[in-house]
């Protein structure tokens, strides 16, 4: 079978990884010059790093199985996370319900309030009882407005913004509350963390090399312009080459996997109102990430969410206290954590003008901070990198089966209640080439 992908991130790649070792010889067409797409990596000093920060959870099994199988599993190496809260200038350590108990910027009934909450939320099976209410309404009802805006607040304002932290459903925290718990094992184990030690860019490395040796092709550089259809039935996709020429090639399927506002672009008006109503209900977040290099280390925790909102990033995120130092010259690796809308002022800022904007907040995280500690640095803006989950968003969730025939969609609007996250990318790409190689 003739099965085109459009995207070389972790979907196409698990997609194109299944079709080809059974037979089918995929082409992928990847508009970038590089494999991985959110989870792409670039040069630190010689060494990969993720342009955005990446970590996997005990309970991500799709993606540590396909590391099995490619022959990866022994890279996976786990570490205990270092989570952390700042409020009013103190680091406050967040991994046991014993830190729970001492985070004194709360008094401590809300502390039990905090804890009882999540344990309610983590008793629940079913994420629909949460589905149609916010998040900042039912936590500060049940956890209490002093502890929601300590501790909860901040973590939906760090991933939603101003502009749409309190429309988020409670369902995505209860996605988030399963995901880290059942990661523990048991509530009061620590959390444990993995990463691959070669970076994410081993795992397309090694995914495209078996793509390839199976008969499959991954174009890079390779813009697709138009998915070609006639009335309800899928054509081919026109592509833009290296040298701007374009031309259309024929398929007998398709696989999607960019975010659902570009796919909507590709195919234009031969999809149904229907679906395109799905579509346009979707909204995306920008992630935008200053990377530090220092010479010192700025904290001692992996992932500090700030609760301060003189602070204009809303997370630091020290990969060197998660992976060692040692692996990146003995250099210290933080993320400015950033998720904004387009319209933020933040988002147009140039990486000087961002970096000027949020190095003198770096003292209020450690007093004896000093630029000169800063070696350099990288700025990164991803679009579409979070899907806004707002109340009921089930039901707008467009089929991965498009009203073309022949034509599928995956991605990571489709990934629910779970937060979005590269297990969730495999497990739906494995997914979608076993439903296109059945269609068949
Ligand atoms: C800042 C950040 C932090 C994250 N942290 C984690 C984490 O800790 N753990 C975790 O597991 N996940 C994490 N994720 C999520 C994870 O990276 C994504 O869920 C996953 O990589 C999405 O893969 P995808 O293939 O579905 O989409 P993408 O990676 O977006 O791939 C789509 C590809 O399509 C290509 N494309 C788009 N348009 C065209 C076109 N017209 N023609 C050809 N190609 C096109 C794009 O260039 C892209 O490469 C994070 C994401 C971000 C942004």
């Amino acid at each position: 079978m003739n099965i085109a992908i459009i995207g070389a991130g972790a979907t196409g790649m698990a997609a194109a990884y299944d079709l080809s070792i059974k037979g089918h010889s995929p082409k992928i067409y990847e508009a970038s010059a590089f494999m991985g797409g959110h989870a792409s990596t670039f040069d630190v000093g010689g060494t990969q790093l993720e342009r955005g920060y990446h970590h996997w959870f005990t309970n991500d099994i799709d993606i540590i199985n396909l590391l099995n199988e490619i022959g990866l599993g022994n890279e996976i190496k786990w570490f205990e996370s270092k989570v952390g809260t700042l409020v009013n200038g103190k680091i406050y350590p967040f991994g046991t319900p014993l830190d729970l108990l001492r985070f004194s910027a709360i008094n401590i009934l809300d502390r039990l309030r905090l804890g009882l909450a999540t344990l309610y939320i983590q008793k629940k099976m079913n994420f629909k009882d949460f589905e149609n209410i916010t998040a900042s309404n039912w936590l500060s009802k049940n956890v209490g407005k002093n502890a929601y805006e300590i501790f909860w607040e901040p973590m939906l304002r760090g991933k939603f913004g101003e502009k749409f932290y309190d429309k988020i459903s409670m369902a995505w925290i209860w996605g988030k509350v399963h995901t880290r718990l059942a990661s523990r094992g048991s509530n009061f184990s620590k959390e444990k963390l993995g990463y691959p030690m070669g970076s994410f860019a081993q795992i397309f490395d090694v995914l495209s090399d078996k793509i390839k040796n199976s008969g499959g092709e991954i174009n890079l550089s390779t813009l697709v312009n138009k998915v070609v259809t006639n009335k309800d039935k899928f054509i081919g996709l026109e592509i833009s080459e290296k040298n701007s020429i374009k031309r259309l090639i024929k398929f007998d399927a398709c696989l999607v996997t960019t975010p659902s506002h570009i796919f909507e672009k590709l195919v234009g008006d031969d999809l149904s109102l229907a679906y395109k109503n799905k579509i346009a209900s979707i909204k995306y977040m920008s992630a935008v990430l200053i990377v530090l290099v220092l010479n010192k280390p700025l904290t001692d925790r992996y992932w500090l969410n700030i609760a301060d909102r003189s602070i204009p990033f809303v997370a630091v995120i020290e990969h060197t206290n998660f992976i060692d130092s040692s692996n990146y010259s003995d250099k210290h690796i933080v993320y400015l954590s950033n998720y904004l809308d387009k319209d933020n002022y933040m988002y147009s800022m140039s990486h000087e003008e961002l970096l000027e904007h949020y190095i003198p907040h770096l003292v209020k995280i450690n007093p004896d901070f000093n630029s000169d500690w800063i070696e350099t640095s990288y700025h990164h803006k991803i679009d579409y990198a979070q899907p806004i989950v707002g109340i009921n968003y089930s039901k707008n969730i467009p089929d991965h089966k498009t009203p073309i025939q022949g034509l599928y969609l995956a991605n990571t609007s489709q990934v629910y209640p779970e937060d979005r996250g590269t297990n969730y990318s495999v497990r739906m790409g494995r997914n979608l080439a076993n439903t296109i190689m059945q269609s068949f």
